[in-house]
């Protein structure tokens, strides 16, 4: 039996004032982000075929040092950023990881682990975490090894009271699977947040149909009623393009220490938001325009403290 976490955040406390005075600064055109995603190493254990971010999990070139990493989070707190995703390359691989989570809880900011689900990610005690998955077991292996499917279910099997969200990337390869994979993973996770595979003009990815995205979207949006599914329904009843986007809401700084403001795929290429059905932006978006289900569903599900 996995032991309690000994977890000694006061990201609760300050949540709601820090929130209600987000939304004067918003009101008043402050737009300073609240989100911020951390790439603190490209390694990565796992070599999926369409990932383009990572490097082996030995090549530590252009890493990061610790103090780099406190500094910078205590930088984005005072801008105003009350949570961080840790991501990469696969963040466990860092050994100092638990500190920078610990530095930001000790400011009252919350900390989600983004995690391929692969590794000894129980040792960590971030707010909550997220754990990639493709789609039921074939799917999932074909993207990211043989194997790795079953060492997610297992490590999750042990989660006890840690909060972990599944996030899955939808494409033509896994768009038929999502139900028998909510089936076998409701169990072991709180919630799911969907994001559709964005047609990048400069990588090579296999993308969705527009009809097909819209037919996924009503199927997540009737899933919804059954699944603890993150993404907002006001984003999956309407069509791709029509929400709109507040991208300046979240920051990413890269494994060298680069900051890259608002969308992702800016920094990759011209944007079209038409065609993006990004979910975690749709999420952000959401806490700004003030829909209650995203607010609610994330500190229910995610973000509240044990
Ligand atoms: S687990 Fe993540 S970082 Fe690692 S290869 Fe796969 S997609 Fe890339
Ligand atoms: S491309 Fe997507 S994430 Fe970027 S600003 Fe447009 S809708 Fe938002």
């Amino acid at each position: 039996m996995h032991p309690a976490p000994t977890i000694s955040h006061n990201y609760d406390k300050h949540s709601l004032p820090y929130y209600i005075r987000r939304r004067i600064r918003w009101f008043l055109g402050d737009r300073s982000p609240f989100l911020a995603y951390l790439k603190v190493t490209k390694r990565c254990n796992l070599d999926c075929y369409y990932c383009p971010w990572h490097s082996s999990a030995t090549d530590f070139s252009g890493e990061r040092t610790t103090d780099f990493w406190k500094a910078r989070i205590e930088e984005l707190i005072t801008l105003g950023i009350r949570i961080f995703f840790f991501e990469g390359g696969e963040p466990t691989l860092r050994k100092d990881l638990q500190d920078l989570l610990d530095h930001c809880h000790a400011h009252g900011a919350a900390s989600i682990l983004s995690t391929n689900g692969t590794g000894a990610m129980w040792r960590f005690r971030p707010t909550s975490f997220t754990v990639s998955i493709d789609g039921p077991e074939h799917v999932h292996d074909a993207v990211r090894g043989q194997g790795t499917f079953q060492r997610i279910c297992h490590n999750l099997e042990k989660r006890g009271r840690n909060r972990v969200a599944a996030i899955t990337v939808i494409s033509p390869d896994n768009k038929n699977y999502i139900e028998p994979m909510l089936e076998q993973l409701a169990p072991l996770v709180d919630a799911f947040l969907f994001t559709f595979i964005y047609p990048y003009h400069t990588v090579r990815v296999k993308t969705l149909t527009p009809q097909e995205t819209e037919d996924t979207k009503r199927r997540l949006l009737k899933l919804k009623k059954t699944y603890n599914i993150l993404n907002p329904a006001t984003h999956l009843a309407s069509p791709t393009g029509t929400q709109k986007c507040e991208d300046w809401l979240t920051v990413a700084v890269n494994h060298e220490g680069r900051t890259e403001h608002g969308c992702f795929v800016e920094h990759v290429e011209k944007k079209n938001c038409a065609a993006c059905e990004l979910g975690c932006f749709q999420v952000a978006s959401s806490f700004y325009h003030f829909n209650f289900e995203a607010w609610f569903n994330l500190h229910r599900l995610l973000l509240r403290t044990l």
